[in-house]
C-alpha cells in the first residue's frame, strides 16, 4: 500500500452508500483511478465542494496493487470550473471530453494528454455561448493526438505521398488519415473529407484557431470524430456522452 499525491481531474462522481462518494479521477501519474471519498456527502466533510465534476486538484490516495478502489484521503482544489455546469452545451461538450479520458487514458504516466485535457476543459469553460462545440472539437482532436492517434492530414496515410489541398479528399478511418488517388483502391475509405474540414482539423492539431464553421459543418465534424474514435481507438462500446453531445447539435434551436 502506497500513499500517493498527484495532479488529478474529477471525471465522474457517484453516490455510494449513505454518506460517501465514488469518484473517478484521471491523474497525471497513475492514469484513471476510482477512489472512495468517505463521508463526502456529510454536511461538514473533509472534501467540501472540491470534488465537483471537472475540478482539478492534487489528489492524495492509497494505491493498492490489484484493488479497484483506493481510499481518497485528500483533494486540494486548484481549479473548480463551475462554468461548465452552468451551461448545457458546455456541460455536454465537457462530458464528452471526460468520456474520452475515462475510456482511452493510458494507465501509465502521460503528462501531455493530462495537460491537454486540463487546458481543454478551461477553454470550453471560457467559451462564449454557442461556441463550445468548436472548442470541444479542437480539444477532442488534440487529445486523440496526445494519446498517439493523430490523424495523418498532410500526406497519404498509406504511401506517404503529398495530397494537394483545396479539394475533398478520401479519408480512411482504418488507415488513420487521408488517402491519395492512387491508394484509394487498396485502402478502405470511410468518407470524403471536405477541404475546409481538413484544414480545420489541421489547425486544431497545430493549436491554431480554425475559421468559423456553421452547424452543418460542426455536425459533420462530430460524425467524423465519432467514426474515427470507433474505428481507430474503440472497443465497440458506445460513447454515450459523445452521442449526447452530437444529439444536442442535431436538435433544432
Ligand atoms: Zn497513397
Amino acid at each position: 500500500m502506497t500513499l500517493v499525491a498527484t495532479d488529478a481531474i474529477v471525471l465522474h462522481v457517484q453516490d455510494y452508500l449513505e454518506s460517501s462518494r465514488i469518484v473517478r479521477l484521471v491523474t497525471r501519474e497513475h492514469g484513471v483511478q476510482s477512489v472512495l471519498a468517505r463521508g463526502a456527502r456529510k454536511p461538514r466533510n473533509a472534501f467540501g465542494h472540491s470534488l465537483d465534476l471537472f475540478a482539478s486538484g492534487v489528489a492524495q490516495f492509497t494505491l493498492r496493487p490489484g484493488r479497484d478502489l483506493s481510499n481518497l484521503t485528500g483533494f486540494d482544489l486548484t481549479r473548480s470550473r463551475m462554468a461548465l455546469a452552468m451551461d448545457l452545451d458546455r456541460f455536454a461538450t465537457a462530458s464528452a471530453l471526460a468520456e474520452l479520458a475515462l475510456r482511452f487514458a493510458h494507465a501509465d504516466p502521460h503528462d501531455e494528454a493530462f495537460d491537454v485535457l486540463g487546458r481543454s476543459l478551461d477553454e470550453v469553460a471560457a467559451s462564449p455561448a454557442g461556441t463550445s462545440t468548436v472548442s470541444g472539437l479542437a480539444a477532442a482532436w488534440r487529445y486523440v493526438a496526445a494519446l498517439g492517434f493523430s490523424p495523418t492530414l498532410d500526406r497519404c496515410c498509406a504511401c506517404g505521398s503529398e495530397v494537394a489541398e483545396g479539394l475533398p479528399v478520401p479519408f480512411s478511418h482504418h488507415g488513420g488519415g487521408i488517402v491519395c488517388a492512387r491508394c484509394t483502391r487498396s485502402v478502405s475509405i470511410g468518407r470524403d473529407l471536405p477541404a475546409d474540414a481538413r484544414s480545420a482539423i489541421s489547425a486544431w492539431l497545430a493549436d491554431r484557431v480554425a475559421p468559423a464553421t456553421d452547424d452543418l459543418a460542426q455536425r459533420a465534424h462530430l460524425r467524423l470524430l465519432r467514426e474515427f474514435l470507433h474505428h481507430h481507438m474503440g472497443d465497440g462500446r458506445a460513447l454515450r456522452a459523445l452521442d449526447g453531445w452530437e444529439a444536442r447539435l442535431r436538435r433544432p434551436a
